[in-house]
C-alpha cells in the first residue's frame, strides 16, 4: 500500500493563506487503511484548523468530505460538497490522489495536505514499514524477496558496500543491513549461488529515467474503443 503522512499544521497554513474558505478533503484508499488521510482525519484537521483559525482570528471556514478514491474519476461524482465553491481543496489523498484531482478540476486549487513516502507493509500496529519502490525490474526472485533498492540505503543491486557494521547499515545504523539480510535469507533457502551471481546495472528507464510510467491494459483499453 502507498503511505502518506500528513503535512505539519504550520505548512498547511502556510498553503492556505487567505483562503476564506476551505474543504479539507479525505481518500477511502491506502490512506485510511495506514490511519493518516481517510474520512476520520479529515473531520479532525477539518476541526483542528477552524480553532487554530479562529484562535488566530482568522475568518476561515474549513468543511471535510472524503470519497471512496481521489484516483478514480468516478468517485469524484460522490462529493457532497462542489470543490468550485472552495478557495481551495486540502487533500489528504497520496500525490497520486492529488495530481489527479487537480487535474479533474482545473479550475479549483487542490493543495496536498500530505506528504507520500513509501509503499509499505503493515508490519506491527500502528507501523507501516517500506518494502518496495516500484523500480520497475523486481529482482526480489534473486534476493530471497528481500527488496535491495527498499531495504539497502544505497539501493545497491550487487551485495553489500562493505559498510555493514554489527549486523547495522553504516547510513543508518538503526536499520539493518538489507544485503546482509538477503544474504542471510538466501542461505537459509539454500540458494547463495544466487548471491555470487553478478547482476547487471539497473536499467533506469524501468524506473525514473524514462518520464511517466503507465500500466495500459489492451483488453480493456480495446473493449472500451468498441462500445464507442
Ligand atoms: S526490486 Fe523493485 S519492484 Fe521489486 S520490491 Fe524492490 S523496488 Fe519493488
Ligand atoms: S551497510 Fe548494507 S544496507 Fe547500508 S548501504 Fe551498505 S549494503 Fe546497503
Amino acid at each position: 500500500m502507498i503511505v502518506a503522512e500528513r503535512k505539519p499544521m504550520d505548512e498547511i497554513f502556510q498553503m492556505l493563506a487567505g483562503c476564506k474558505k476551505v474543504l479539507v478533503l479525505g481518500c477511502g484508499g491506502c490512506v485510511t487503511v495506514c490511519l493518516t488521510g481517510g474520512e476520520r482525519q479529515a473531520e479532525m484537521l477539518a476541526s483542528q484548523l477552524n480553532l487554530a483559525a479562529k484562535a488566530k482570528g482568522e475568518a476561515m471556514q474549513v468543511d471535510f468530505d472524503s470519497i471512496t478514491r481521489q484516483c478514480e474519476k468516478e468517485f469524484f461524482d460522490n462529493l457532497s460538497e462542489a470543490p468550485a465553491d472552495y478557495d481551495a481543496v486540502l487533500s489528504i489523498a497520496c500525490g497520486a490522489g492529488v495530481g489527479y484531482m487537480s487535474e479533474q478540476f482545473p479550475k479549483v486549487t487542490v493543495l496536498p495536505g500530505m506528504n507520500t513516502t513509501h509503499l509499505a507493509a503493515n508490519v506491527a500496529l500502528g507501523i507501516w514499514e517500506e518494502y518496495c519502490r516500484g523500480c520497475g525490474d523486481c529482482m526480489l526472485a534473486w534476493t530471497g524477496g528481500v527488496c535491495p533498492i527498499a531495504k539497502c540505503s544505497k539501493s545497491l543491486v550487487n551485495g553489500t558496500c562493505g559498510g555493514t557494521d554489527k549486523g547495522k547499515c553504516e547510513v543508518n545504523p538503526e536499520m539493518n543491513c538489507g544485503w546482509l539480510m538477503i544474504y542471510e535469507r538466501l542461505k537459509e533457502l539454500d540458494r547463495l549461488d544466487e548471491y555470487r551471481t553478478m547482476r547487471p546495472l539497473r536499467d533506469h528507464r524501468t524506473d525514473r529515467g524514462n518520464g511517466v510510467r503507465r500500466l495500459v491494459l489492451a483488453e480493456m483499453t480495446e473493449e472500451e474503443a468498441g462500445d464507442e
